[in-house]
């Protein structure tokens, strides 16, 4: 909602302001067609690579907060929002609690994930499958649109490297 590309790089300085993190990659941004309830606009995705003392627990607690303080509130899920956080993941850590699942459990299945993921990180492996991101994108059956915002390019399988 709002200015969605604004929101996503306020919420990437918020982050880089975290204690004990800082960022080392940033993905560009992506306009991407929603998935879920069509009737809605595109969303706007992005991806950040942070290298951070917090753990995995206290990060969520930590990005749970960026999303209140910018003024999320949590209504209908996959619906518009001012932003949303998601841990992707956390090295090649697995992680299964009651709030908290890592890898991200639609990482695998989401093209608006795996196209800016391909930009920073495409050798990263998912710990579960075993499989890069390159090859998650090649696996991939989510036909929805992505796009890149700065270049308004159609990556239909991410940048080519
Ligand atoms: P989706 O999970 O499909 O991307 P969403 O991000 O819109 O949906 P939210 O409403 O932001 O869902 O989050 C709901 C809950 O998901 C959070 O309160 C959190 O406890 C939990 N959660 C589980 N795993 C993760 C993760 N890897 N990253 C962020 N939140 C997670
Ligand atoms: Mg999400
Ligand atoms: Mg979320």
């Amino acid at each position: 909602m709002g200015e969605p590309a604004c929101n996503c790089r306020d919420a990437v300085d918020f982050v880089s302001r975290l204690p004990c993190t800082r960022i080392l990659k940033n993905s560009s941004l992506y306009q991407t067609e929603p998935a879920g309830e069509r009737d809605q606009p595109w969303f706007i995705n992005g991806v950040v690579e942070i290298r951070t003392g917090l753990g995995p627990e206290n990060l969520l607690d930590q990005l749970l907060d960026i999303e209140s303080r910018m003024g999320r509130v949590r209504d209908r899920r996959w619906g518009p929002r001012v932003i949303d956080l998601d841990i992707l993941a956390y090295g090649r850590e697995i992680v299964r609690t009651e709030r908290l699942v890592i890898p991200h459990p639609e990482l695998h299945n989401r093209r608006f994930v795996l196209v800016p993921m391909l930009e920073i990180a495409p050798f990263w492996v998912h710990p579960v499958y075993g499989i890069s991101v390159r090859g998650l994108l090649d696996r991939l059956e989510d036909d929805l649109k992505v796009f890149r915002l700065d270049t308004g390019d159609y990556c239909p399988t991410g940048v080519p490297q």
